[in-house]
């Protein structure tokens, strides 16, 4: 017999788990439909495992900043078996916590692939049955995957993606990394301090292009003091593994050898066979299914998280999540509109951001002015050691727009800098609000009050 829900969630990562979540805590019946692991990319192949990872060599390199001023000596090592083994405990008892959470609030986990039909209906395959649900509204929460051009395709010997790296039972000696945005840098910190001798090639001029120039160049020195081989304005034309080598090629002719190669040139949704255009949604050429202001894609269907390509962050695709649910059970009727998401890129150093940097604010017709710290003058970064960085503040029409840090520690200022950001604080505002010192958020505080000068 076919069952009926008020919400069906095609998806059981971040976003799908949050809207039915919210959905049912607003009184909907709701089934989620996941066809491979709860918890999604976020908790099996992205920000918990990487996390777990960086963390593990955290302490060495702690240890390495003390042992610049002859304060500590001695070595760390890490044990690659070890965590990986705690990684797969962690893992498995988060996916069962997020399974016993749905059980608790009367969501039916159906564990298989979901396909729409017409009439409001999808078909979900489970290894050794099928079933078909009808709904009230669909929504689409299938994520993203590791994807690459066919010449930089991952052969899952020597040539890997995100997802496989992660797996290595054994650290690499050379690791070669494709690509200098989020994904290749977390990924090579990792394996440079476990001892690989890092090269990373990445096409474009700077590292993280999307980010301020000044942070490009703060994480470039960074990494470059930490004898990484970065080359920049190098585009790979050809990868294959040879015996127990990667070989990558560049355009121009010149080879690199590594035990293994990391491709992280980007992600592509997991849209397709959906059956998304028979119901009438409209995919851009990458798969990425456009959305109108509430979401939705089509009558009944929205699409959240990765497959829309609005932000490829899990709290993004969370914070959709908690609006469809408002949105579905009738509680809004707003256009979907979250205010600043910041986001933050782990490793040493970090780097956070959050709302417009000055080329977008020049892009809109404004002329931006920064103000800036450094954390040289702040006293827990001195206290570590760790001093190479700076928070900067992005104004424009006397109100703050963005802010940008990069160095150590500074995810940690990220809800403090988003709440400043959402609420459009201006120069009296910060002035009024007592930071407690010692904090790295003085670093924020000062950089608040900083000279302003043309961004
Ligand atoms: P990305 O788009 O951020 O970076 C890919 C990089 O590869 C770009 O800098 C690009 O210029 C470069 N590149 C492309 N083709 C190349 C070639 N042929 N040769 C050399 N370089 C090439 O993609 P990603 O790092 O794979 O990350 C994907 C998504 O995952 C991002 O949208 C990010 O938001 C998300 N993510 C977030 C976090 C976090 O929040 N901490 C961590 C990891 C990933």
């Amino acid at each position: 017999m076919e069952s009926r829900f008020d919400l069906v969630v095609l998806g059981g990562g971040p976003g799908g788990l949050d809207c039915a979540h919210a959905s049912a805590r607003l009184g909907l019946s709701v089934a989620l439909v996941e066809r491979e692991a709860l918890g999604g990319t976020c908790l099996n192949r992205g920000c918990i495992p990487t996390k777990l990872f960086l963390a593990a060599v955290e302490p060495a390199h702690a240890l390495a900043a003390l042992g610049k001023f002859k304060l500590a000596a001695g070595s760390v090592t890490v044990d690659l078996a070890a965590l990986q083994e705690r990684k797969k405990k962690l893992l498995d008892g988060t996916r069962k916590a997020a399974g016993q959470k749905l059980a608790a609030a009367k969501i039916e986990l159906l564990p298989g692939a979901g396909t729409i039909l017409p009439d409001k209906v999808v078909m979900v395959r489970g290894s050794e049955w099928e079933r078909t649900v009808s709904y009230g509204a669909l929504v689409i929460a299938t994520g993203a995957r590791p994807a690459a051009p066919k010449a930089l395709a991952p052969d899952g010997d020597r040539i890997l993606d995100s997802d496989a790296v992660l797996e290595l039972a054994e650290a690499p000696q050379q690791l070669a990394v494709i690509g200098g945005g989020f994904i290749g840098l977390e990924l090579a910190r990792f394996f440079g301090q476990l001892g690989a001798k890092i090269t990373l090639l990445e096409a474009l001029d700077r590292l993280l292009p999307m980010e301020d120039p000044e942070v490009s160049k703060a994480v470039l020195s960074a990494h470059k003091r930490e004898g990484w081989d970065i080359r920049l304005g190098a585009r790979v034309a050809g990868l294959k593994s040879e015996g127990q080598e990667a070989v990558v090629s560049l355009e121009g002719g010149a080879e690199i050898r590594a035990d293994y190669c990391l491709v992280a040139v980007g992600r592509a949704p997991n849209t397709a066979g959906l059956g998304l255009e028979e119901a009438g949604a409209k995919l851009d050429p990458r798969g990425f299914v456009k959305t109108d202001p509430h979401l939705l894609a089509c009558e009944g269907v929205y699409v959240i998280g990765d497959a829309n390509g609005r932000l490829q962050l899990a709290h993004a695709a969370s914070s959709q999540g908690a609006y469809v649910a408002r949105h579905a059970a009738g509680r809004e009727r707003l256009p979907y509109s979250p205010g600043p998401i910041p986001w933050c890129v782990y490793g040493e150093p970090q780097v956070l951001r959050v709302g417009k940097s000055a080329a977008d604010l020049r892009a809109q017709g404004a002329e931006p002015l920064a103000s800036t710290a450094q954390l040289a003058a702040n006293p827990i970064c001195q206290a570590h050691a760790q001093t190479a960085g700076f928070v900067k503040c992005v104004w424009a029409y006397g109100r703050l727009q963005g802010v940008t840090a990069v160095g150590h520690g500074v995810s940690h200022l990220v809800s403090a800098a988003t709440i400043m950001v959402a609420q459009g604080w201006n120069r009296a505002d910060a002035e009024r609000l007592v930071f407690a010192h010692p904090t790295l958020d003085e670093a924020l505080h000062d950089a608040l009050l900083g000279e302003l000068k043309p961004a």
